[in-house]
């Protein structure tokens, strides 16, 4: 383990179902290459003898069915092959997914519960490996040729767009194991902060929305349907995490619940479930490949997601720097805000904030380095129902002049003055 030598070529052969595991460098990126074989990292194949540049920081996994050699040139922090995977079972998971798939695709587009095909929900402790699981699940699928819709609601590390948000967006093709999952045009909704405790009920208001619009794509796509879904979850599963994991499973019909690495949560859902013979709670082993992040690591990942959403994912995308009137712009945060005093309320009444209550900000120097969210919304009652078209930087605010500086992915007019707040900042590296 752990070569950290000089920019060299190195040949690893990996024998059938096993894997090398490869964490890159810190600072430099990793060129891999197959050269003989057949070999897939998360469920995409690679292609033969075509060098892959991975950036910096990334952990894969380079697994292959019948043997491979791979070619390596860079600096990693950690390789190594493991013979130990649970591929299997997880390629069996996908397998029965592919026969309700077919089921589904099989049935009349009338009978709405038999042509649904299956909706899956990965859940488990923070790094058990959901995000990975799923990934394999839907690339699988879109290799057979489905497009599985694949459904984040990890505000905090999720793969689909920026944290702090829950989206979905339908799987055409496996994932690229360099790119991700392409950013084109998920749906995306905003909840602005990186946990839900910040806003429990404005989170499950969100989850609802994003199901509703699922649902109403699902009616009038049979082959969607067919496909079905693969939902990842953030790995908080005590108290009200354990809460909103069984808001979720309802809120999308799951008749697939995979659990990862948790025996008591598997025994736990099992026992809630069992009055719905038509869900299925699957318990699955951990692989030993994932990589456990602490809190810096996970902040720091969190940002450079949002850089990558401007920057890319090396630095290949110019963001436009934009100049805007205070007036042009019309701020909104949801939920908390100041609540009335005891003493303006009737005898007897608790002063609540309505969590999904729209709090109108005025511009000021507090949104410098904030991340905030254009709505697609036309009227401000329509924000908390409405997806997000995309995000800006806010880099200066001129109090004198009543102009706003911010970054947006492209160049032109916002399409919405409606901008949505959070907690959600970034820090420029
Ligand atoms: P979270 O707690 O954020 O929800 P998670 O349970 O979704 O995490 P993943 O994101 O799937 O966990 O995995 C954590 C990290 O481990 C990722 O960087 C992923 O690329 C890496 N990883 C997963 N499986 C393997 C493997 N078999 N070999 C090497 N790295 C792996």
């Amino acid at each position: 383990a752990g070569s950290a030598s000089a920019s060299t070529v190195k040949q690893v052969k990996l024998d059938r179902e096993s894997e090398l595991r490869i964490e890159v460098a810190y600072d430099s990126p990793l060129r891999l290459r197959l050269v003989t074989g057949t070999a897939e990292i998360f469920g995409t194949e690679l292609p033969p003898q075509i060098w892959l540049n991975f950036p910096p920081r990334l952990k894969l996994a380079v697994f292959s069915w019948y043997g491979a050699t791979i070619e390596m040139d860079g600096t990693t922090e950690l390789d190594y092959t493991a013979d130990e995977t649970p591929m299997v079972s997880y390629v069996n998971v996908h397998a029965i997914l592919e026969g309700r798939r077919n089921r589904a695709k099989a049935t009349s587009s009338n009978d709405s519960d038999s042509s649904q095909g299956p909706r899956v929900i990965v859940v488990g402790p923070t790094d058990s490996g959901k995000s990975t699981l799923s990934r394999m699940l839907v690339s699988w699928a879109a290799k057979q040729g489905w497009k599985p819709t694949f459904v984040d609601l990890d505000i905090g590390q999720g793969s689909i767009t920026i944290p702090g948000c829950i989206a979905a967006t339908p799987i055409e093709l496996p994932i690229d194991p360099v790119e991700g999952i392409p950013l084109d045009m998920p749906l995306v909704y905003f909840f602005g902060h990186t946990t839900p405790s910040n806003n429990v009920d404005l989170y499950k208001a969100l989850v609802k929305e994003l199901a509703r619009m699922l649902e109403r794509h699902f009616a009038g796509n049979a082959e969607s349907r067919a496909a079905g879904m693969v939902i990842n979850t953030m790995g908080w599963i005590e108290g009200i995490g354990y809460e909103l994991l069984l808001h979720a499973i309802d809120t999308f019909n799951a008749t697939v619940v995979l659990v990862l690495g948790q025996e008591k949560l598997w025994s736990m859902l099992k026992d809630v479930l069992k009055n719905k013979p038509n869900v299925d709670v699957v318990k699955l082993q951990k692989s030993g490949g994932v990589v456990s992040r602490n809190a810096k690591v996970r902040q720091k990942s969190r940002s450079h997601r949002i850089k990558e959403y401007f920057y890319g994912l090396v630095n290949d995308l110019s963001p436009h720097s934009n100049i805007a009137n205070f007036g042009d712009l019309v701020v909104f945060r949801i939920g908390g805000g100041p609540q009335a005093p005891r003493s303006a309320l009737p005898i007897g009444a608790e002063p609540a904030a309505d969590p999904t209550r729209l709090v109108p900000v005025s511009i000021n120097r507090d949104l410098l380095h904030v991340v905030l969210a254009v709505s697609f919304a036309k009227e401000p009652d329509e924000i908390i129902s409405s997806n997000v078209a995309g995000f800006i930087y806010i880099t200066d605010v001129d109090i004198q002049r009543k102009k706003i500086t911010y970054l947006a992915p492209c160049a032109g007019e916002l399409p919405s003055k409606y901008l949505i707040v959070g907690t959600l900042t970034w820090l420029e590296t």
